[in-house]
């Protein structure tokens, strides 16, 4: 079989995988084992080993599935990560999006780019991994509800640090166009609820307005957003270059004249170094149960104020020696080197010591959209860097 047939072989099959992954309605929250049951079983009929980690109730799963190298050497080994869940369809599509559609060189279909059509060429691409005369393990890391606050991966990567798992090179395949991204800012989601006492508004000595607690709380996070602007780190690569703060909502109260018993704040921060969340929460948390909690406590001694963390994804630093961009690098042929301001899984990995690159087919500008797609060619791409760390990866 001539190299252009074995070429067109694998990006077929990957259209077809892609296919049967987008049919999967993985979206976040969801139940995701039909999909990581279809992805281990195409995995294991290769050889590969795997272990699953889970939430709490066994509804989504993270898989990891290893084909070890034959000839062992000193090399680091590779780690292709995806994310198996998607964003939720709303109405206007063109298409069913949920049953992949190729017109002219488009693919439609949820997920095709955020990121079934990464994982898709991995799962095509396997066969060939597991055929050559591997000198390092190739790893497939597929996790749950990326999209909602990263909450799958930390479970794995939890798994990994008991199994030793303490270095290599992750590829990230989220869509950047194959373009190399070496960095993002943390995403930190809380929602903080303050319960007080409801009472006549005539009478407000008799009551604890949750409405007017959380107003100074908000007041609190705003002077703190000023204080994040002077922390700015002298080399920030990000724009804006200090750590941003924003209120996304404030939901409490009744009526006019009642005094509000509850009331929730919803807020987030985009930490450019992971110094500034201490910072913040550590300041924010003082001032809530130092002053304002003892106040509402004053009249209504079971007053609460509680923050609840929605997710804390963690930023991804740049790494003037990354093992994980040079090699892209080398293989791609573009040695750029962008940031980013949507949050990954990156800095989980690069947390347990592995050094990560952010790239995939694809663009972030078709992502979590109406008739999301993925231009094919961009599979073609992905592929040939596959193909590149399988001559990387090989006894020469
Ligand atoms: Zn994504």
């Amino acid at each position: 079989m001539s190299t252009e047939n074995n070429t067109n072989q694998l990006f077929d099959n990957s259209i077809k995988i892609l296919t049967d992954l987008i049919a999967f309605k993985t979206i976040s929250g969801e139940d995701n084992n039909s999909l990581i049951n279809y992805c281990d079983e195409i995995l294991k009929n290769l050889g590969a080993t795997s272990f699953r980690t889970f939430d709490g109730e066994k509804k989504r799963v993270n898989l990891f599935a290893t084909l070890k190298a034959k000839q062992p050497s000193n090399k680091k080994p590779i780690i292709l990560s995806g994310h198996t869940d998607v964003v939720p369809v709303s109405k206007g599509w063109s298409t069913d999006p949920f049953k992949a559609t190729v017109k002219n060189d488009k693919l439609f279909g949820r997920g095709a780019c955020d990121m079934k059509g990464f994982i898709a060429c991995t799962l095509a691409f396997a066969p060939v991994y597991s055929k050559a005369n591997l000198d390092r393990d190739i790893h497939f890391s597929y996790t749950f509800d990326e999209e909602t606050a990263c909450i799958g991966a930390p479970i794995l990567i939890e798994e990994l640090k008991k199994r030793g798992v303490k270095e290599g090179i992750c590829i990230i395949g989220e869509p950047t166009n194959m373009k190399i991204i070496d960095a993002h800012k943390g995403c930190y989601e809380y929602t903080t609820y303050f319960e007080g006492l409801a009472g006549h508004s005539s009478a407000p000595h008799k009551g604890v307005s949750a409405v007017e607690y959380a107003a100074r709380y908000v007041n609190k996070l705003i002077e703190l957003r000023e204080k994040l602007k002077e922390r700015v780190p002298k080399d920030s690569i990000f724009d804006p270059p200090y750590s941003t703060l924003q209120i996304g909502g404030i939901f409490g109260g009744i009526a006019h004249n009642v005094i509000a018993d509850k009331c929730h704040v919803n807020w987030e921060t985009r930490p450019v170094i992971k110094e500034d969340g201490i910072f913040l929460n550590s300041e924010l948390d003082k001032y809530a149960n130092e002053i304002l909690l003892p106040d509402m406590k004053k009249v209504f001694p079971n007053s609460s104020i509680r923050k609840n963390i929605i997710g804390e994804v963690v930023g991804f630093d740049r790494d003037k020696k990354s093992y994980a961009c040079e090699l892209v690098s080398n293989l791609t042929g573009d040695n750029a080197r962008e940031v980013v301001s949507f949050g990954t899984e990156a800095g989980l990995f690069q947390e347990i010591g592995i050094s990560t690159v952010v790239c995939g087919p694809g663009s972030i500008e078709q992502a979590h959209k109406i008739d999301e797609f993925i231009i094919l060619d961009e599979l073609k791409k992905c592929l040939n860097l596959l193909e590149g760390i399988k001559n990387n990866s090989i006894v020469s």
